[in-house]
């Protein structure tokens, strides 16, 4: 059997590079950036005004006028005014470019106007007061926002501004979802006592989703020849292959031989871990990737977050610059204690809750085992216990894979 450790090294080197698309800006969000953006013109383009009040000419603050004539009324995104005298000002908005002949801005709550003339109401005034000089945040042709990054709104909103209709971003695998079992019903079906609806499939694909990866899903039945026509038409159609359940010791369980007689290479079967013992994963010559999860929906969902999901950030982000698999783990603090003493590594299923120092706290809720997936919607994520203890105590640290947003 293999360990948790290197069936994650094992996954982590087939990683792999599926190229770059251009895509608009505005379908980029969640995608990998495969470009460096950078600024088309200085940020901010012009002396930007930070206050609705007058512009002024400091000198003539300094040499002692107070009040000053309003020449001219500026909003945001029109051709300065100038200044002809010193003791003229412009009455001007934020987001103005301020006149080449003023300097410095009085906000409105200062200044006092009656007549077209603002008097000063302070004298507390600073040469160069709310005004955002141009080119100060970036200069045209910096970096704004480096390759190899996420796309957050962030993004969104400095593509807009530096005119980026269209983003280089990775490509993403194609990806199939495939579930087995011939107890499988559609959800549209009305189930047996004895047979259960497809579930694996449409968690994957929302998992999936929530990466903006859009998944196709295929369901086979327990036969043969069936499984292996299926599986192979997949392998010319895709990059990965996510299969869920028929890979244990079972009489219908007919996925293994189906790839080992398609040739997919098995690089393992079995890790030392529960969830998700029978996980088999193996790469065919041609590059396509299969990942075999055991059909218990707990199972299914442990392997996807904590193998998969992680297998397809690297392949987007390399180098990733928070570390890769558990490198890049969040950590929790044990609630609780917890005793497990198989020699498999324990994927608990917790609740989360961040303390008021900003820690994460992790309650074991333990259900009834990989069948139980409505314990899932009563968790937020499983740490991962060290594979060497069979005692894990209250106040002790272990990384964890959220299956929920828990920010
Ligand atoms: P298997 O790995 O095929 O032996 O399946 C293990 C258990 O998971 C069985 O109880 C199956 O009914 C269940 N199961 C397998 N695939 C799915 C699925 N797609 N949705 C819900 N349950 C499933
Ligand atoms: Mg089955």
């Amino acid at each position: 059997m293999t360990t948790v450790s290197d069936a994650e090294k094992i996954i982590l080197s087939q990683a792999k590079d599926y190229g770059s698309e251009l895509i608009p800006f505005e379908n980029a969000l969640g995608r990998v950036l495969a470009e460096a953006l950078t600024a088309d013109r200085d940020l901010p383009p012009c002396n930007r005004v930070t206050m609705d009040g007058i512009a002024i000419s400091h000198a003539a603050f300094e040499s002692g006028i107070k009040t000053f004539r309003i020449i001219g009324t500026m909003p945001a995104g029109v051709q300065p005014i100038e200044i002809t005298n010193p003791n003229e000002c412009v009455e001007i908005m934020t987001g103005a470019a301020l006149p080449d002949t003023t300097d410095t801005i009085i906000r409105y709550e200062d200044i006092e106007i009656k007549n077209g003339i603002a008097t000063l109401l302070t004298d507390k005034i600073t040469k160069g007061q709310s005004i955002h000089y141009k080119g100060k945040d970036k200069k045209q042709g910096d970096v704004v926002a480096p390759a190899n990054e996420y796309i957050t709104p962030a993004h969104i909103s400095m593509a807009a501004s530096v005119g980026k209709s269209m983003l280089l971003v990775k490509k993403l695998p194609k990806v199939v979802i495939i579930s087995t079992g011939d107890e499988l019903v559609d959800v549209t079906e009305r189930p047996t006592p004895y047979q259960v609806r497809r579930s694996n499939s449409y968690a994957v694909k929302a998992a999936l989703q929530q990466h903006g990866l859009h998944a196709d899903t295929l369901h086979i039945p327990d036969e043969p020849n069936e499984t292996r026509t299926q599986i192979e038409k997949c392998l010319t159609q895709y990059d990965v292959i996510i299969l869920s359940g028929g890979i244990s010791m079972g009489k219908f369980d007919y996925v293994p031989q189906a790839l080992e007689e398609l040739k997919v290479e098995k690089l393992f079967h079995k890790v030392e871990q529960r969830p998700g013992k029978p996980f088999w994963f193996g790469a065919h010559a041609s590059g396509v990737l299969v990942f075999a999860f055991p059909g218990n929906p707990v199972s299914t969902f442990m392997c996807l977050h904590r193998y998969f999901l992680p297998w397809l950030k690297k392949s987007l982000i390399s180098p990733s610059p928070l570390g890769e698999g558990r490198g890049e783990a969040l950590y929790a603090i044990l609630n609780e204690d917890i005793t497990f003493s198989a020699p498999l590594q324990y994927f608990a299923q917790v609740k989360l809750k961040r303390c008021k120092h900003g820690h994460l706290h992790a309650t074991p809720i333990e259900g009834h085992g990989s069948g139980d997936f409505a314990n899932l919607l009563n968790t937020d994520a499983f740490i991962e216990l060290p594979l060497e203890q069979s005692v894990f105590k209250k106040d002790e640290v272990y990384p964890i894979w959220p299956f929920k947003n828990i920010f």
